[in-house]
C-alpha cells in the first residue's frame, strides 16, 4: 500500500481546503477560510447545501461517487470534514490521494459509540458504565447488570437524541432495542448529572495544542438550546476538562478542532459522553468572544498554520435559532447581538436555522 500524502509545509494563501459536508459548520468553516485568504471547495450530496451559497467551488455528488471524489481530491490541497456520519470509505479513498485531517481513524472511533466509549475508557477517562448489545436478550441482561435506569443508543448514526431511549425496566430494554431497529447498540447507565458541558480544543500538525474555555450546555428536546461561558466550573474542573480533550486528541494523533461532550456530576470526575471529530455547535460563541474562533482555528490546523489565540475576551451566551423561530429574524436583527443565519430555505421542526450570541465584558457573568 502506498504511503498516504501528508502536508509537508503550511498551505499558502490561495490554496484550497476541501470540506466534506455542506451544512452550517461547513459554511462557517468556508467563511473562516476566506478571511485567511484560503479557498473552500464544498462537497455535499444535497443540492441545497447552505455552504454552497458562499464557497467559491462546490461539488454536488454522492459520497460513494469515486469519479467525483477523484476530481475533488485533485482540486484540493487538503481535505477536512464537518460531520461524522460520513462513510469512512469516502475518507479513506480521499486520504490515498490528498492529505486529510482529522485522520480517518478519528472519524471511525467517533462514528461508533461502542468503539468511542471503549477508546475513552481505555485512556483512563470516566464514561458512563456501558455494554455493547446485539439482541433484545442482551439488552435486558445489560440493563440488569448495569442496574438501571439506563439509556440505550444505537452504535452508529445517532445525533440530537435520535437513535436513543431512556429505559427503566428490563422489558423496556428489550422493547427499546426492537424499536431502535434491532441494530447493534450500547446500553449505558443513566447519569444523574448536575449539568452538561463541553470542551473544544485544536491540535496542530506539529502537536501544538490550544483549548477554549468549556461552556455549559443546555438542551431542549435533545437539541442544544444554549451554550454559556464561563460555565460554573472550578479552575480544577476546567483543568480536568482540558486534560481530557488533550489526552484524547494526542491518542488519536489528531489534527484540527475536536469537541468532547461532558456530564458534570454533583461530585467526582467529569464523565465523557461523546467525542465529535469536528467543530461543534457548543463552540459557536468563540466567533464573537475569542481572538480566534473555533472555525479559524480548525482551518489553521488543517492548513498547517500556527494555531491562533483561543483566549476568551468576553463572557458569552449563544442561543440556537431552531425551526420556525427563524421567522423572527427581524426581531433578532434588532438585538445588536452576533446574528448568524445559515441560508436554509425550509424551517423544519427542530432544524438549526441560525444562532445568536450575546457578549459582555469578561467577568460580568462570573459563575
Ligand atoms: P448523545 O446523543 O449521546 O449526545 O445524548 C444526547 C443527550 O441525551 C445528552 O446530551 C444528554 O442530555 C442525554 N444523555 C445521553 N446519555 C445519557 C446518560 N447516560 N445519562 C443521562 N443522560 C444522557
Amino acid at each position: 500500500m502506498s504511503t498516504p500524502p501528508v502536508l509537508s509545509c503550511p498551505l499558502p494563501p490561495g490554496a484550497t481546503i476541501g470540506i466534506l459536508g455542506g451544512g452550517q459548520l461547513g459554511r462557517m468553516l468556508a467563511l473562516a477560510a476566506a478571511r485567511l485568504g484560503l479557498k473552500a471547495h464544498i462537497y455535499s450530496d444535497e443540492a441545497t447545501a447552505p455552504a454552497f451559497q458562499i464557497a467559491p467551488a462546490h461539488t454536488c455528488a454522492r459520497y460513494d461517487d469515486t469519479q467525483a471524489l477523484e476530481r475533488f481530491a485533485a482540486s484540493c490541497n487538503v481535505v477536512t470534514f464537518e460531520f461524522e456520519n460520513l462513510p469512512e470509505a469516502t475518507l479513506r479513498f480521499l486520504a490515498e490521494r490528498v492529505p486529510v485531517a482529522p485522520n480517518p481513524r478519528a472519524l471511525s472511533v467517533a462514528q461508533d459509540r461502542f468503539l468511542e466509549k471503549s477508546f475513552v475508557a481505555d485512556l483512563g477517562i470516566a464514561t458512563a458504565p456501558f455494554k455493547s448489545v446485539a439482541s433484545a436478550a442482551q439488552a435486558k441482561e445489560a440493563f440488569t447488570v448495569l442496574g438501571g435506569p439506563c439509556v440505550i443508543k444505537t452504535r452508529r448514526l445517532g445525533y440530537d437524541g435520535k437513535g436513543q431511549r431512556k429505559i427503566v425496566s428490563e422489558d423496556e430494554a428489550a422493547n427499546a432495542f426492537a424499536a431502535l431497529g434491532a441494530v447493534p447498540a450500547i446500553v449505558e447507565k443513566f447519569i444523574d448529572f448536575s449539568f452538561e458541558a463541553s470542551v473544544l480544543a485544536a491540535r496542530g500538525r506539529d502537536g501544538a495544542f490550544a483549548a477554549f474555555d468549556p461552556p455549559k450546555n443546555e438542551h431542549e428536546h435533545h437539541i442544544l438550546r444554549r451554550s454559556t461561558v464561563p460555565a460554573p466550573l472550578s479552575e480544577a474542573k476546567v483543568r480536568e476538562a482540558v486534560r481530557i480533550v488533550r489526552t484524547i486528541a494526542e491518542a488519536l494523533d489528531y489534527v484540527g478542532v475536536i469537541a468532547v461532550e461532558l456530564f458534570v456530576p454533583r461530585e467526582g470526575d467529569l464523565i465523557v459522553n461523546e467525542v465529535a471529530p469536528r467543530v461543534h455547535n457548543s463552540g459557536h460563541w468563540t466567533i464573537e468572544a475569542c481572538v480566534t474562533s473555533q472555525f479559524e482555528q480548525h482551518i489553521r490546523a488543517v492548513a498547517g498554520w500556527p494555531l491562533g489565540d483561543p483566549t476568551r475576551h468576553s463572557d458569552a451566551v449563544m442561543e440556537n435559532i431552531i425551526g420556525a423561530e427563524v421567522n423572527k429574524w427581524l426581531e433578532y436583527a434588532g438585538r445588536k447581538e452576533g446574528l448568524h443565519l445559515y441560508g436554509k430555505a425550509e424551517a423544519h421542526n427542530g432544524r438549526k436555522m441560525g444562532h445568536i450570541t450575546r457578549i459582555a465584558p469578561k467577568g460580568t457573568w462570573q459563575s
